[in-house]
């Protein structure tokens, strides 16, 4: 081995998930009188010590406002900050860290490209095509834009088995398509989407593609140069970094193209009342004071997850999945919903007899918590003709006895029905 290989070779840690555990101090209380059990990792995940760090010291020793070069204390926070974002550049394969754009989540991105490229590019007759398992963030935005400019977002229907309907797909395709967006893991479902494919159809009409890539990146290696899309975007929170903060990236060429999104400090070249020129990329579209914290909480969390080999912990993840569909085949009452041929971290589910809310609330007495309801899916939740689901989603430091304690505490919620 070469002694760069060997210097790599040493840089991963091995995956012990109880040493990973120990990394999440929020795991280690009880609630309602039982040990936790956190499985709403697709709602938000943890966070580990590491990230609580980060971010606690850069108020305690750095913080100060970034780009304005007048002190030490600048400097350094500028530095971290313009540094957390070559960690985010990296971590999706970007071709240029410029193309990284910070936001406030991936409702924020959507909603930026929804205003800056689609008022721009959408007009009337145009189509938006969504999929139908889509998040309301991912849909909301779209129909504002296609209100205002006589536009329609078409939905893209899915399989009995909760997948885009691929071929469908390449039916509604036309030119009158100009935008295709989906996300690449459903947070009802887990289906992982072969996005690749779809941003290629999408390219064979001309339409750009946008993929919300909010639940995928805690879960898999992301790579911006082999998915070939126009847009990507995704959340922090749900990759082990703070609320508040998220990234949308775009080819250069169509961010280069696009107006500002939001006027105000940092986003101009010049400003005057005769004429107000803007900034370069990322600049043009950080207006304000940014959440500079936020960022530097991301490159944390994007370290801590590197530090890992990946692999291990997908092969984690689907090794609990698989044992939580090996119970679920068992427990009577149970059915489960979207049995995708790919499922990244989710496990969703209907309790004969029970609302999903009341599964929900009997869980949490028992110290198990988990999501329930519609997900932010209401038009997945009206395909499947289902008011919601209760959603167990998992992450690197679940374990078989945390899914053990769910379906103990399953058995028992049984009993008040
Ligand atoms: N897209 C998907 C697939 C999601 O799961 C979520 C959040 O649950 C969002 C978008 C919105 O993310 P945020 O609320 O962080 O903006």
């Amino acid at each position: 081995m070469s002694a760069e290989l060997a210097s790599t070779a040493k840089s991963v840690r091995e995956f012990d998930v109880e040493k990973v555990r120990s990394d999440f101090p929020i795991l280690q209380q009880q609630i309602n009188g039982h040990p936790l059990v956190y499985l709403d990792n697709a709602a938000s995940t943890q966070k580990p010590n590491s990230v609580i760090d980060a971010i606690s010291n850069y108020y305690r020793t750095i913080n100060s406002n970034v780009h304005r070069g007048a002190h030490h204390l600048s400097d350094m926070a500028t530095e971290a900050f313009e540094g957390a974002r070559q960690t985010v550049s990296e971590f999706l394969n970007s071709p240029k860290k410029e193309q990284i754009l910070w936001v406030r989540g991936t409702t924020e991105a959507v909603n930026l490209v929804a205003h800056s490229w689609g008022r721009h590019n959408i007009n009337a007759g145009d189509k938006i095509l969504v999929s139908t398992m889509e998040h309301h963030s991912n849909i909301v935005p779209w129909q504002i834009l296609a209100e205002e400019k006589g536009a329609s977002v078409v939905p893209i229907p899915i399989t009995a088995k909760g997948e885009i309907d691929l071929h469908a797909l390449e039916g509604m395709l036309d030119h009158s398509v100009k935008l295709v967006s989906v996300n690449q893991v459903s947070n009802a479902l887990g289906t992982v989407n072969p996005v690749a494919d779809i941003v290629q159809l999408a390219k064979k009409v001309g339409a750009k593609s946008f993929v919300d890539g909010a639940q995928a990146v805690a879960h898999f290696p992301v790579d911006l140069v082999s998915l070939g899309c126009d847009f990507y975007a995704f959340s922090a929170h749900k990759l082990f970094g703070p609320t508040g903060i998220g990234v949308l990236w775009g080819k250069e060429e169509l961010l280069d193209s696009m107006p500002p999104y939001h006027g105000g400090g940092e986003m101009i070249e010049t400003c005057s009342f005769a004429c107000t020129t803007y900034n370069k990329l990322p600049y043009k579209f950080e207006a304000g004071t940014p959440d500079i914290a936020g960022a530097i909480g991301l490159a944390a969390a994007i370290d801590y997850v590197q530090s890992f080999d990946r692999a291990q912990i997908s092969q984690h993840e689907n090794t609990l999945l698989s044992y939580c569909h090996e119970l679920a085949a068992h427990c009577d009452g149970l059915s489960r919903v979207g049995e995708a041929e790919n499922i990244a971290g989710v496990f969703s589910f209907l309790l004969k007899g029970a609302h999903p809310s009341d599964v929900g609330m009997l869980l949490d007495q028992q110290g198990v918590a988990v999501r329930t309801g519609h997900h932010c899916a209401q038009p997945l939740m009206d395909a499947l003709n289902i008011p919601g689901t209760v959603r167990a989603s998992f992450s690197i430091y679940n374990t078989k006895e945390d899914i053990d304690r769910l379906f103990a505490a399953l058995d028992k919620v049984k009993q008040f029905l």
